[in-house]
């Protein structure tokens, strides 16, 4: 289960709908599965990326963009991580948005994903955030769903 301030909500879908018809990316700080920041990023995939490895993508390459691709730089993801030890946090998660597309993980998603992370993903329509669902690799890197709870309002400032 991941746990989400609605105000923290807000900002995704913020970012989700402002970045359409890309797709929007960002790291979920916190501790526990409780999410305490959310991190975002800029999505820097580019061609060369996938085509990295090939082998786990054998999709036509013309055919990916930042409209279904989405990568962070490892520099960003660090500077993350250091700020996340400084305050006692850690990167606990990756959120991207499906700009057209439910908010299921797709195979590319689950070439590049960490076993470690919670994946919440963020379906877009016509520029309105349509639904958000939350993914974790099981033991066969397999994605499976994981509950989100909203906390509520006053734990925002409990901190
Ligand atoms: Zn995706």
């Amino acid at each position: 289960m991941l746990s989400l301030t609605p105000s923290q909500i807000e900002q995704l879908i913020t970012h989700a709908q402002t970045c359409y018809p890309e797709e929007c990316c960002g790291l979920l700080l916190g501790q526990n599965k409780i999410v305490r920041e959310i991190w975002p990023t800029e999505n820097t995939w580019t061609l060369a990326f996938s085509q990295a490895m090939p082998e786990l993508l054998p999709q036509n390459p013309q055919s990916q963009s930042r409209h279904d691709r989405f990568a962070i730089a490892p520099a960003t993801i660090l500077k993350a991580q250091k700020y996340a030890r400084a305050q006692d946090l850690a990167i606990i998660g990756i959120y991207h948005s499906h700009p057209d597309h439910a908010a299921i993980p797709s195979e590319y998603d689950r070439a590049i994903a960490w076993d470690i992370y919670s994946y919440l993903i963020l379906s877009v329509h016509q520029r309105r955030v349509a639904d958000y669902r939350s993914w974790q690799l099981d033991g066969d890197r397999q994605f499976q769903e994981e509950p989100i709870q909203i906390q509520h309002l006053d734990s925002e400032f409990l901190q």
